[in-house]
């Protein structure tokens, strides 16, 4: 099995028309959650005549909180629901950042949401807070499993927290973090039952469509599409070969690929069916442009699942999730700017197809620190001449390279004026960044792909 030989069909595919500006989906979706945002306000004001004395203004604190919680938690759901148009347009580690980001607003909102309520009810019933809150828990409609919610809620913000997920591999982290899908199940009805602004009208109709709309789309998204394109594509492993230290490319074949509709620059979550693999999905980037017959990763052993790559047996079923990710041709601005596509380690994988594919001048620049750690060292070459990409390495240690905008300028002339495409460790990435900021390129022009969701 070769690398893809139909640069030109691929090429085509690669530079997808655009009917929308770069950013217009990133920006009309946070336009979008801020306009929900200020309706739920709206709510609260159209509810509430007059605020008078700290018993109101906490009863109102906790219903802002909590409006603001039930909205902000399925908003929060359908960031990771897979939906294709936002993975392409604004890309998976954007999403899980912006998740990530919500989630602990999310825990705050809940936080002042139970702690305001019980207070202001307390001052109101001229009640202690322990009563009001076996009173509130014990006796108001649905409260027993809104507060399984927080609990759980809660629970997930915890392992959540940095310090705490790295010391949980992250499949446990993975499925510890799904409790969230049942908090946010369980707190539901109580938001109806209790939440004043909720008990009728045009609000209460809303909510319907909001939470039972989120979970038709995470079943279709995460569920029923990825089990029937299973069954469509039947990926199975065609072959795996060594391609450096600890790097293994892995061929996948199957039926139908090209209705995957995968581009450049995308990847897949791939989950191997072997007793050690199946509970898994782990992100790989391509590292060739698709190919009617095959599709093909590359990896580094960097842990268990992707160190058990090398030993996978050709026929092994694969259940893949995608093509995802916004590391594409479309982020292109265009204008005919030459593009840099700059990376390091296994960080040059979905470089490598973008090479093949991305039209106008392209420069690629693969950092390594020594000779023998450089990836694709041939197809590369055959890629420079059949294409006329510009392709350099820069090797050594940080003292041999010495300031990397500086070793950048050396080898890319012009290079503000360049669109970069950035994929590498996450200190290379940062250091990149900051060098090509001062080489003076425009942070819109700077497509970073994170391989640390
Ligand atoms: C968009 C994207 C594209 C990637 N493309 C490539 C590629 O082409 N080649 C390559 O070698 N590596 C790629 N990676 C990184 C690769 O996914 C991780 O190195 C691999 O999953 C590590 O798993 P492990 O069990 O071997 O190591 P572990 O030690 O278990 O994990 C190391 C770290 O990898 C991340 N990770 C592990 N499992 C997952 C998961 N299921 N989902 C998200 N992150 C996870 C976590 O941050 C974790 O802390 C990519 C990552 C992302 C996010």
């Amino acid at each position: 099995m070769t690398a893809p030989s139909a640069p030109a069909r691929a090429a085509r595919r690669a530079a997808p028309r655009r009917a929308l500006p770069p950013d217009a989906v990133r920006r009309g979706a946070l336009a979008l959650v801020a306009l929900g945002a200020l309706g739920v306000l709206a709510l609260w004001w159209a509810d509430t005549p007059r605020v008078a004395g700290a018993a109101d203004w906490l009863t109102g604190a906790g219903r802002i909180t909590g409006l603001l919680a039930g909205y902000a938690a399925p908003v929060l759901l359908l960031l990771m629901a897979r939906i294709p148009l936002l993975e392409r347009e604004v890309g998976a580690d954007r999403l899980a950042r912006w998740h990530a980001y919500g989630g602990r607003y999310l825990v705050a909102l809940v936080t002042v949401h139970v702690l305001t309520v019980i207070w202001g009810y307390a001052l109101t019933d001229g009640q202690g807070l322990w009563g009001q809150t076996v009173e509130m828990v014990f006796h108001f409609p649905d409260m027993l499993k809104a507060t399984a919610a927080t609990l759980l809620l809660l629970g997930t913000g915890a392992v959540s927290a940095r310090a705490a997920r790295r010391r949980l591999g992250y499949e446990t982290w993975y499925y510890l973090h799904l409790a969230t899908y049942l908090a946010v199940a369980l707190g539901f009805a109580h938001q109806l039952s209790t939440g004043a602004e909720l008990a009728g009208g045009p609000a209460r109709a809303a909510w319907y469509p909001l939470y039972f709309g989120t979970a038709a789309v995470l079943a279709w998204y995460r569920l029923l599409r990825p089990y029937l394109r299973d069954r469509r594509h039947r990926l199975e492993v065609a072959e795996v070969r060594a391609e450096g230290p600890g790097v293994v490319s892995v061929f996948l074949t199957g039926r139908h690929l090209d209705e995957l509709r995968a581009e450049p620059g995308q990847f897949f979550r791939l989950q191997f069916v072997t007793p050690q693999l199946r509970w898994a999905a782990n992100p790989y980037s391509l590292s060739a442009p698709p190919h009617p017959r095959f599709l093909r990763f590359t990896v580094k052993d960097l842990g268990s699942h992707s160190a058990a790559l090398a030993r996978l047996a050709p026929g092994t079923k694969v259940r893949a999730e995608g093509p995802y990710g916004a590391f594409t041709a479309r982020r292109l601005h265009g204008g005919g700017a030459p593009v840099l596509l700059l990376g390091a380690g296994v960080g040059v994988t979905p470089l490598r197809a973008l090479a093949e594919t991305l039209p106008g001048r392209v420069t690629l620049v693969q950092r390594a620190r020594r000779a023998e750690d450089v990836l694709f060292r041939r197809e590369l070459a055959a890629v420079a001449e059949r294409r006329g990409v510009r392709v350099h390495e820069l090797l050594g240690g940080r003292a041999e390279v010495g300031e990397l905008g500086a070793a950048l300028g050396r080898l890319v002339p012009g290079l503000a004026r360049h669109e970069v495409y950035l994929c590498g460790p996450e200190e290379f990435a940062a250091d990149a960044v900051r060098a090509l900021r001062a080489a003076g390129v425009r942070a819109s022009r700077i497509h970073h792909e994170s391989f640390a969701l």
